[in-house]
């Protein structure tokens, strides 16, 4: 039986990627050693690591002004370096949208004072959030941060920054943690990106952050120093030892999305799959999506049984027919398929099939 994954991270990455770690874990590229065991510091490495740097700009078309680098501690991590590296006058202006920025908010609040805005608005049970045009953002704030696209409650923002009132005096820090690659972006109409890389890059425990060069000297000494964006930057990621196989990993990822037609073949493809969930979830008596059109998620697409006694039933039977990691987040219950890059087609309609036979089943 083929097992379609749908856990929303650690998630699925390509099978193509897998296989060829797998057939290169014990002896890369004839060196007799696994990329794992080598000095991260070798010249076999530092080309590994080069080009994922290389292949993120690319695919993602950073520009020169703007630094890659490979961090540690998983999103999370971000949520305090972000406010310990760019802190300036002791404000900052959060927008929360749903768990995961509510969670940045706890952590900012440690080392400075944050402006919270709650930026979700309910109507008919559907939530939707606020035009960014709405966001009342002071310019006094060391800077905005925003979640792009939230896991767990399967709300994604589309909009661009630009449509933000505020100066770019104020700079623009997005979570992309579980959206980043998924869809072309504009990385200019931001100041700072950051990443898990658990979802569509590689192994967790890494982040990937994209920053304005000209925010580097925000960095105090202060700051703890495997935190501190100066610090990382001027030494390449590597003032500690980097995640190497993770680097590893996520550079063949990116040759994968290149070779496939990079960011903007994926996007088409993530579109269609979500399109073909969300209708699916539409023209059912049994589930239901909670989020207004414009928000829907293409990356985390949430439902709920309208019958909530059937979800552990659902659950059981998802499994046993290849459906696995499909419930929701324990906050919110529900269900949620993450349908994340490496997600094919295939998979969705896999899904959508088992939840077709589930529903006539328990009419
Ligand atoms: N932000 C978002 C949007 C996430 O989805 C997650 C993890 N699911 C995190 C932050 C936290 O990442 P980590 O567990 O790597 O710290």
């Amino acid at each position: 039986m083929t097992v379609y994954n749908f856990c929303a991270g650690p998630a699925m990455l390509p099978k193509e990627v897998m296989q060829k770690v797998q057939s290169e874990l014990l002896d890369w590229q004839n060196t007799g050693c696994s990329v794992m065991e080598m000095s991260h510091r070798s010249p076999e490495f530092i080309e590994v690591y080069e080009q994922a740097v290389a292949g993120l700009k690319s695919l993602m078309k950073i520009p020169d002004d703007y630094s890659v680098l490979f961090m540690q501690g998983g999103g999370r991590g971000q949520f305090s370096s972000v406010p310990l590296n760019l802190k300036k006058n002791g404000k900052a202006h959060y927008v929360t949208t749903g768990l995961w920025s509510e969670d940045a908010v706890v952590e900012g609040n440690k080392f400075l004072t944050v402006e919270e805005q709650d930026c979700r608005v309910v109507v008919n049970g559907k939530t939707s959030i606020l035009p960014l045009a709405e966001w009342n953002v002071s310019e006094e704030s060391d800077f905005i941060h925003y979640c792009l696209n939230e896991t767990v409650d399967g709300i994604e923002i589309f909009e661009s920054a630009n449509q933000l009132l505020v100066t770019r005096d104020v700079p623009r820090v997005i979570d992309m943690s579980s959206n980043i690659l998924s869809r072309v972006i504009d990385v200019t109409d931001y100041d700072l990106i950051y990443a898990g890389a658990q979802k569509n890059i590689g192994p967790s425990g890494m982040a990937i952050v994209i920053i304005n060069n000209a925010l580097l000297n925000r960095s105090s000494e202060s700051v703890p120093t495997f935190l501190n964006y100066a610090i990382t930057k001027a030494k390449d990621s590597m003032y500690n030892t980097p995640p190497t196989f993770a680097i590893y990993l996520s550079k063949l990822v990116f040759d994968w999305l290149q070779k496939n037609g990079g960011v903007e073949a994926i996007e088409q493809k993530n579109r269609d799959k979500a399109a073909i969930l969300y209708q699916a979830i539409d023209n059912s008596e049994l589930y239901e999506n909670r989020v207004a059109e414009q928000n829907r998620s293409l990356m985390n697409v949430t439902f709920y049984l309208k019958d909530e006694s059937l979800n552990q039933c659902f659950i059981d039977e998802a499994k046993a027919n290849g459906i696995v990691a499909i419930e929701g987040h324990r906050s919110v219950g529900g269900m949620r398929a993450s349908i994340y890059n490496a997600m094919p087609i295939e998979g969705v309609k896999a899904l959508v099939e088992f939840m077709k036979t589930f529903e006539l089943k328990h009419k």
